[in-house]
């Protein structure tokens, strides 16, 4: 039986942080240059990290995916991969912005991983230049190709949508992924910790991309996904399927069953809440799985997290938090959280 929520939710999906560092500097995510990062000596050691995947595992965690900050940053982390590989999951992914892509695609899919995720936003490399503040464009074009050439298919691409940034790209973008078979995920913009910037008219809505995109390719029609994932489907007249996560303007926390955890294993029910729970200190001071595992059911047995669906309801909706409040903790930022 699967562990429930207050509102009925099951614990089945583990977004595992694996650094908070990251070589870009998105402006929707790591707008400043400098952060108050995580110490090295909290960072959990892939072994802690795949025992506590293990923990996650025996209480209904069934789908894992790698995260950060930038996850490629996290040296060897194929060696981690291949540990959680061996444990049998239903899935296994990696969401990263795809500059060491090149270097490391072969190599994690050597070590087993099944899936990936790759955020671009912009086809023009001066629009990327603009929007993560590092002239990377070439590499994570080159990092999709190599990850092709390594043999993942199935890639998904993750592009956040900014008003007068990115927002005339949808058709190019969807155009980009059919010629490559990527399925391109478009993303409202969130005010999550990170995005001191987020002003409410820099979102555009899923309804005004549906219109925009049927405005050039035609009616759109709505195709199967899984109800637990954050994006609702979409097929073009052609068949080329896409998504949008309304995460702003329709958020989906009714259905949300993801936790996530930071590197230096602090475990957060919902990617806006204030507070998350020490896992690194029991596991260090050597308690057992079973400790580990009521911990964790606690937590998720109390769990009324909507975050987002909050967020709607404010009548004044801004930051969610000032660039000093995010100084002082580290831990509500969306590059610390895992996104
Ligand atoms: N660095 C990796 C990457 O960019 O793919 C993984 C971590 S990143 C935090 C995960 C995802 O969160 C990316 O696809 C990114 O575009 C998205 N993201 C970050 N800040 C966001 C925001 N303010 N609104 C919506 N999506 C956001
Ligand atoms: Fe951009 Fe991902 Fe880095 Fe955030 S963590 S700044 S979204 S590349
Ligand atoms: Fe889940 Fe929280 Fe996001 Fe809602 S805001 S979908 S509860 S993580």
């Amino acid at each position: 039986m699967p562990t429930l929520d207050r509102l009925g939710r099951p614990l089945a999906n583990l977004r595992l942080s694996v650094t908070d560092r990251c070589n870009l500097r998105c402006s929707y995510c790591m707008p400043e240059e400098e952060y108050a990062w995580l110490p090295r000596a909290d960072i959990l050691s892939f072994e802690e990290l795949a025992r506590l995947v293990e923990v996650f595992q025996g209480i209904g965690v069934e789908k894992v995916r790698l995260t950060g900050g930038e996850p490629l940053l996290r040296r060897d982390l194929h060696v981690l991969v291949g540990l959680l590989a061996r444990r049998g999951l239903a899935d296994l992914a990696l969401t990263t912005n795809g500059i060491l892509l090149g270097e490391q695609a072969r190599a994690l899919k050597a070590a087993g991983l099944a899936r990936l995720t790759v955020s671009l936003d912009t086809l023009r490399p001066e629009c990327f230049q603009l929007l993560t503040r590092r002239d990377e464009h070439a590499r994570v074009l080159a990092g999709l190709e190599a990850a092709h050439a390594a043999g993942f298919r199935g890639t998904k691409l993750n592009t956040v949508v900014l008003r007068g940034v990115n927002d005339d790209e949808l058709v190019p973008l969807l155009e980009f992924g059919r010629e490559r078979g990527l399925e391109v995920r478009f993303i409202e913009y969130m005010d999550v910790g990170g995005a001191t910037g987020w002003r409410g008219e820099e979102v555009v809505s899923r309804a005004e991309m549906l219109a925009r995109i049927e405005g050039s390719l035609g009616a759109v029609r709505t195709a199967p996904g899984d109800p637990s994932a954050p994006a609702e489907r979409y097929e073009l007249p052609d068949g080329t399927r896409f998504g949008i996560i309304a995460s702003t303007t329709e958020p989906f926390c009714r259905s949300c069953d993801r936790s996530r955890l930071t590197a230096d294993g602090i475990f957060y029910t919902c990617l806006y809440a204030p507070n998350g729970t020490d896992l690194r200190g029991p596991l260090r001071a050597g308690a057992t799985n079973d400790e580990l595992a009521a911990r964790i059911l606690g937590l998720w047995r109390e769990r009324r997290d909507r975050g987002a669906e909050e967020r709607l309801g404010l009548t004044e909706r801004g930051t969610l938090a000032p660039a000093s409040t995010l100084r002082t903790d580290p831990h509500l930022e969306m590059h610390t959280r895992g996104g």
